[in-house]
């Protein structure tokens, strides 16, 4: 079971980095271990009570998430009462995209087929039971949306845009600003999902020209389970859940204000390292990727512009699901970075939009390093590299 001690994040990031650990953790995509920061922010307000009572417990719970909303505010270029509390990037991403759908007088929702499926899975469920219409808007071989062939949009039919900020598999970043601009000017909502760029790239909600953006605690350092919505004070949004009428009326419920108390200091601390950090990572993700590239027939699939600790590749011969098993027998700690089904390994629908073949689709492995990762954790992946995917070719293809 994955859980902050055996991902490695001790209390001190020394005791994280120190050699002595067994492990090799290289699957920050997926959750990044917890900031001693978010820990002591999440310890020290653990007893709170509700912040909606009106006594003066409360008001003291009230105090410390307000507190928490005007860090993360500030810390996005959003105003306070735009962001809204969240279970994490899956409810705001629902949210965002049926709310905005629900309001909206047309019917198309144009996304590209790389989203998350958070996204996607909202879309197709609204075109299935609610009438709305998807309008794909197509990618190139690297992964990035094609600007050339974007869809034309119309006011009148067109109900909102959605694309994510960079891409969780390929950690390909998008062209943000000039979708933001076509969505301006036709003046259709725009939402982004920002669940993997938020606390690794310089984001400003008000100057992306966004209605709404999700992110999420813990791909930050955060804790898992909160996230937020960002929603611009002039966007009115169809709330999915009712009751309490909490976070604007958008996610009713009692908040958790430790969490968000630990998501606050979280994203404070990787916004205050965050070039330093970024230099650091990328250098340790170059010295991978030149490995990757050093094995006959690897394909790396993550290009330039990028988020600085993705590499994503296909072993064509080898089966991802045997090069995880062997990896993790040797320690590392790695994922497919698609959805797995049922023990079905299940070619990524990022790679297929791509337009890679399935095979090579089907030998694909993602490697994400993060704020933990070491000179050890690397070297340790490109010592394991050559056998394991030499063992997982000769154990062949299902
Ligand atoms: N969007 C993207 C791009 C993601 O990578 C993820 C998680 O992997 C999500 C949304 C969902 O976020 P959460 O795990 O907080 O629900």
């Amino acid at each position: 079971m994955l859980n902050d001690r055996n991902v490695a994040s001790p209390r001190k990031k020394s005791d994280v980095n120190s050699s002595a650990k067994t492990r090799h953790f290289v699957d920050h995509a997926a959750t990044t271990p917890l900031r001693p920061e978010a820990r002591t922010a999440m310890v020290d307000n653990l007893g709170l009570a509700n912040p909606s009572g009106q006594y003066a417990t409360a008001r003291v719970a009230k105090k410390v998430l307000e507190e928490s909303r005007e860090e993360i505010a500030e810390l996005l270029g959003a105003d306070p009462i735009e962001v809204v509390f969240t279970s994490g990037g899956t409810e705001a991403d629902n949210l965002a995209v049926s709310g905005l759908y629900f309001k909206a007088a047309g019917s198309d929702i144009v996304v590209p087929p790389i989203e998350h499926d958070a996204v996607l899975k909202t879309c197709r469920h609204l075109e299935k039971e609610h009438w709305a219409r998807i309008v794909p808007a197509p990618v190139d071989s690297t992964g990035r949306v094609d600007l050339e062939a974007f869809p034309t949009l119309d006011r009148n039919s067109t109900a909102l845009v959605t694309c994510m900020w960079a891409n969780n598999e390929t950690g390909a970043v998008q062209p943000i600003s000039e979708i933001s601009a076509l969505a301006r000017k036709a003046r259709v909502p725009f939402h982004i999902d920002a669940v993997q760029a938020a606390g690794h790239v310089p984001i400003d909600f008000h100057s992306s020209g966004a209605a709404t953006m999700a992110i999420s605690a813990h791909k930050f350092g955060g804790p898992r389970g909160i996230g937020a919505l960002l929603v611009r004070r002039d966007v009115t949004l169809c709330p999915h859940n009712n009751g309490g009428g909490q976070e604007r009326g958008l996610r009713s419920g009692t908040q958790d204000v430790a969490s968000a108390a630990g998501m606050a200091a979280g994203l404070r601390a990787a916004v205050s390292d965050m070039q330093a950090e970024h230099d650091r990572v990328k250098n340790l993700t170059e010295q991978l990727t030149h490995a990757i590239t050093g094995i006959d027939g690897a394909i790396v699939h993550t290009t330039q512009p990028t988020l600085a600790g993705h590499v994503y590749a296909s072993f064509p011969g080898a089966e991802a699901d045997s090069l995880i098993m062997l990896f993790d027998a040797a320690g590392i700690d790695c994922s497919t970075g698609s959805a797995c089904s049922a023990g079905v390994n299940r070619p990524s629908h990022v790679l297929s939009a791509m337009g890679v073949s399935e095979p090579e689709a089907r030998s694909a492995i993602r490697f994400t390093l993060g704020w933990t990762s070491t000179q050890d954790d690397v070297d340790a992946v490109i010592a394991a590299l050559p056998e394991t995917v030499m063992r997982a070719r000769k154990a062949g293809m299902a």
